[in-house]
């Protein structure tokens, strides 16, 4: 087409491309009320953008059940968000925060699939650098073209195996932050995540149901892993009454023998 201005023509009887999706809820008192935060309106918008990008994802590849609108912002973004409350809010009493909130972080989310919870992180938190890394390389493929139709560029994707990375010098001890959802059971999620953090760092294990046995079998190895647990918070989802738990694990010293692998745990 040439460069000079164009006439006026009458435009086909089509729907505008976001109408073809539904729209997210907003939400903004229950953000207000859960977690001392909400979203600004630049911000909302990339939430529908990246809902519109899974759902047409899932058309090829089976990324999520949860799909829809009011479901999607309570178990995939609001869920995602929850995790780092203490970092939204500043919520220095928990003990959990060491660092300002405004301060860049260096954040790794530990088998994130489709994005969650990395992708509402780095878009609520756009002075952090959050790394996706996962073990499945076309999710990978897939968040890459997401990370792009977005712009979001404080985000990379990364295929490995968090074991693997936790050998390696150019990872080991090299974030602040370890966010890990869905991936294995808690000892495990511990395993991979704080061989990882810097001392000082948190790795935040999202759970649902937590139960005693659990946490007393997490203390141990959290210990020999030179980390401690600095706090479990117990919140009921906002809109559909379900358990979740986080689990704040603190890194409190260099490990560095050789580290128990998966089969080692009884
Ligand atoms: N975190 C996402 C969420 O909550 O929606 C995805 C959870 S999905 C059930 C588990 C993901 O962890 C899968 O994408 C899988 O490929 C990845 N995964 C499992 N074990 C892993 C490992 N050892 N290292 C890296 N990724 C792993």
């Amino acid at each position: 087409m040439s460069d000079l201005p164009q006439p006026d023509l009458p435009q086909p009887d089509l729907p505008p491309p976001d109408s073809l999706q539904p729209d997210l809820p907003a939400l903004p008192e229950i953000w207000h009320q859960t977690l001392g935060w909400q979203p600004t309106e630049a911000e909302q918008g990339q939430f529908q953008r990246l809902y519109e990008q899974i759902l047409e994802g899932n058309r090829l590849l089976n990324l999520t059940r949860i799909t829809e609108p009011q479901e999607f912002w309570e178990k995939h973004l609001w869920d995602s968000l929850w995790g780092i409350k203490p970092w939204l809010t500043n919520d220095a009493e928990a003990g959990i925060v060491s660092q300002d909130p405004q301060v860049p972080c260096k954040v790794i989310d530990i088998g994130t699939g489709c994005g969650f919870p990395g992708v509402p992180v780095a878009i609520a938190r756009p002075n952090w650098f959050v790394t996706l890394l996962d073990s499945t390389r076309k999710k990978l493929v897939f968040l890459d073209s997401l990370l792009a139709a977005l712009g979001i560029t404080n985000a990379q994707t990364w295929v490995e195996r968090a074991e693997q990375l936790g050998k390696s010098v150019e990872h080991r001890e090299q974030y602040d932050l370890v966010l890990i959802r869905a991936v294995a059971s808690a000892i495990v999620c511990a395993q991979y995540g704080l061989p990882l953090l810097k001392v000082g760092g948190v790795a935040v294990l999202y759970r649902g149901q937590w139960t005693e046995e659990e946490a007393i079998a997490l203390e141990s190895i959290v210990t020999k892993l030179g980390g401690e647990v600095q706090a479990i918070e117990a919140i009921t989802t906002p809109l559909s009454g379900g358990t979740r738990h986080c689990v704040y694990l603190k890194k409190v010293l260099t490990v560095q023998k050789k580290l128990p692998q998966r089969r080692d745990i009884g």
